[in-house]
């Protein structure tokens, strides 16, 4: 079974690209498609991006990261009517060429009439998710509400022959199930921590033949969506980190107790980040030239396609005293883990110390994992 992603321009390629990763991270029995699939950039792009007061930074960011977006309307209207979101998803189909058979879904930043998180067209497979403002309803990362939906939509889809069958059917009373309307919003929590089908729904399921397969997948997706909200919500509780996982010859970054989350640092971040890593007693940032001999053997492994001269030259200018590459790392760094984790988690993995003084990772070392 196909189902192809697609996004409008404002839903960024972490959140986009986190929930496709999300949704294949179990085995199961959908094809998901997205546009293109991201590239890190390499280090000699991240050189010129480095460059300190070039005003292409931003802009050539952008050019590396994005593949292309659906960019419906320049106007700063913030919501649509579901027919201009469903188009967005015909267009799409007539210009990909896609079966009728296969599902469309929209990822959309934009709001809609009358403020639904989803919507179903009545004329083909497709359908539209919101992704903005979960922050008011869940705690941490939206990517999880958002894989909710599409998982939840694609099973009901299985479950009933129309839009309309299937509005028939939702519970107007929550009640933890799949099939909770959720006319305020807020219910939606219910519906994440509970994540199950009722046994009225079961029924529905079990009736209509829908495949084991999908089934499984379905739930175990569901559990691992429950062990996320929870994980975060207990954590102000239980001060327990995740551990990180260091994996693979260009050592990527994974937190295995949040379900393998990826942290994605582009290859000069990750050098950076494995050097602090290395030093739990934390490194001066006068001195990092000190360190240049293994930054340039870390970063030699973060990317197959640079020279050894880019990446001298790359770490030359995280090494020159005046340049502000080192601190622009560290607070994309930062952010990255902010964003996946939230201000208070994130803290142990951030680099942190002193203005100008000896920058350390707190994270206890006993929770580097490394694995080949
Ligand atoms: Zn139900």
């Amino acid at each position: 079974m196909n189902v192809h992603l697609i996004r409008t321009k404002g839903v960024d390629d972490e959140l986009f690209y986190a929930v496709a990763a999300f949704l294949q991270s179990i085995p199961g029995p959908y094809m998901f498609h997205t546009p293109r699939e991201p590239r890190e950039p390499d280090i000699a792009e991240e050189i010129r991006l480095i460059l300190p007061d070039d005003e292409r930074y931003m802009r050539q960011e952008r050019a590396v990261l994005c593949e292309m977006t659906l960019d419906y309307s320049s106007e700063p209207i913030r919501a649509l009517s579901w027919d201009a979101l469903f188009d967005i998803c015909r267009k799409h189909r007539i210009k990909k060429k896609i079966s009728e058979e296969d599902t469309v879904i929209l990822l959309t930043d934009y709001g809609n009439h009358p403020n639904w998180f989803t919507g179903y067209d009545e004329q083909a497979r497709n359908f539209f998710i919101h992704t903005e403002h979960w922050e008011m309803y869940t705690e941490g990362d939206s990517r999880y509400p958002i894989a909710y939906q599409v998982v939840s939509l694609l099973l009901k889809q299985m479950m009933f022959s129309r839009p309309s069958e299937m509005l028939a059917s939702v519970h107007k009373h929550s009640k933890g199930c799949m099939m909770d309307f959720c006319e305020d919003k807020r219910e939606i929590v219910l519906k994440l921590r509970t994540a199950d089908i009722c046994a009225d729904c079961q029924k529905i399921v079990q009736h209509r033949n829908v495949p084991h397969a999908v089934l499984r997948y379905t739930l175990a997706l569901f559990d691992d969506i429950r062990r996320q909200l929870l994980y975060r919500e207990r954590y102000g509780m239980l001060r327990q980190e995740s551990r990180l996982m260091v994996k693979g010859w260009n050592r990527k970054l994974y937190l295995p107790d949040l379900g393998m989350l990826p942290v994605n640092l582009s290859p000069t971040e990750r050098a950076v980040y494995l050097l602090f890593l290395n030093h739990p007693e934390g490194i001066p940032v006068s001195h990092l030239s000190d360190y240049r001999a293994e930054l340039i053997a870390l970063m030699g492994r973060m990317s197959r396609r640079d020279d050894p001269q880019v990446i001298e030259q790359g770490v030359d200018e995280l090494c020159r005293p005046l340049s502000n590459a080192l601190s622009e790392k560290m607070s994309k760094i930062r952010r990255k883990f902010v964003d996946l984790l939230g201000d208070e988690l994130a803290d142990s993995y951030c680099i942190k110390g002193p203005n100008g003084g000896r920058k350390s990772i707190a994270l206890p070392r006993v929770l580097v994992v490394h694995e080949d």
